[in-house]
């Protein structure tokens, strides 16, 4: 399992150790049950970066030996690498999408042919389809400025597109989640390296899609009783991604 990052205030570093309660102790402990000798990554908001082990837990704090700090490479002070997994919608609003998505910073796009998806796209089209895909999200990146370009991938049907994810947090939004909520399952202290947001077309998810991509670790999530539109899903997960462990 990829050693856990953190985000910390520097306030909590002191002489070779970082002690922390709180969220950061909840998490650590009562979430994670982590304890000593477990290594931890830590970033803090002067853009330094940690490696410590775990040396002492309390019943209220958790205390970090600091083995190494180095100045914090990019990928800590951005958000995580953020890959939007949509499936199929009508008409343009594909181009809505890739546009939008651009602008708000996924990384990504992995489009695939939903069950419910009305469009649909037979096989001798899916270069045309990519080649102008890419062309959109170029076209976005330079007028907001990006120096990266989102790469636009294509899958047949959801269980390819779930087969082939291996980021670590892994995120289906799914209209029919009444229990789990968006803020149960992401942390403000613990910034995974990837994420992975699966979303429906306007027709939804069939039972069977979200079966397949639950098996392969993606939690299904609520984003509260309003139903969205495909199109205001992504744009909704991607703020909420940046404003927790972005840049905004
Ligand atoms: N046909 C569905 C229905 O009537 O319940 C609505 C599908 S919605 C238009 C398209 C996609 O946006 C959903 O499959 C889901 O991925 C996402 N979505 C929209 N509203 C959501 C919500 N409140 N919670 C979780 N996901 C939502």
């Amino acid at each position: 399992m990829s050693v856990r990052r953190f985000m910390i205030k520097s306030r909590a570093i002191q002489d070779g150790y970082a002690s922390f309660d709180g969220d950061i102790y909840k998490h650590m402990v009562r979430v994670l049950r982590m304890g000593p000798g477990d290594a931890v990554q830590m970033a803090d908001e002067e853009g330094m970066a940690y490696f410590g082990t775990i040396s002492q837990v309390s019943k209220e704090r958790v205390a970090v030996k600091i083995d190494s700090c180095s100045p914090a490479v990019q990928s800590y002070l951005t958000a995580p690498c953020i890959t939007i997994c949509q499936a199929l919608p009508k008409g343009d609003k594909t181009d809505l999408i890739l546009q939008k998505g651009t602008e708000l910073g996924a990384h990504n796009f992995l489009l695939f042919g939903g069950r419910r998806s009305v469009a649909k796209i037979r096989d001798n089209q899916e270069d045309i389809k990519l080649e102008r895909w890419n062309r959109i999200t170029a076209e976005a990146a330079r007028q907001c400025g990006r120096s990266d370009i989102p790469k636009v991938g294509w899958r047949s049907g959801a269980e390819e597109a779930a087969n082939d994810s291996n980021q670590e947090l892994r995120l289906i939004l799914w209209e029919g989640e009444r229990n789990q909520s968006l803020k149960d399952v992401i942390s403000v202290v613990e910034k995974p390296s990837s994420v992975i947001v699966a979303i429906g077309p306007e027709g939804g998810f069939d039972p069977l899609e979200v079966r397949h991509f639950t098996q392969h670790g993606f939690q299904p999530v609520s984003l509260g009783a309003r139903i969205l539109r495909t199109e205001t899903a992504s744009i909704a997960i991607l703020a909420v991604i940046h404003y927790i462990w972005g840049e905004m």
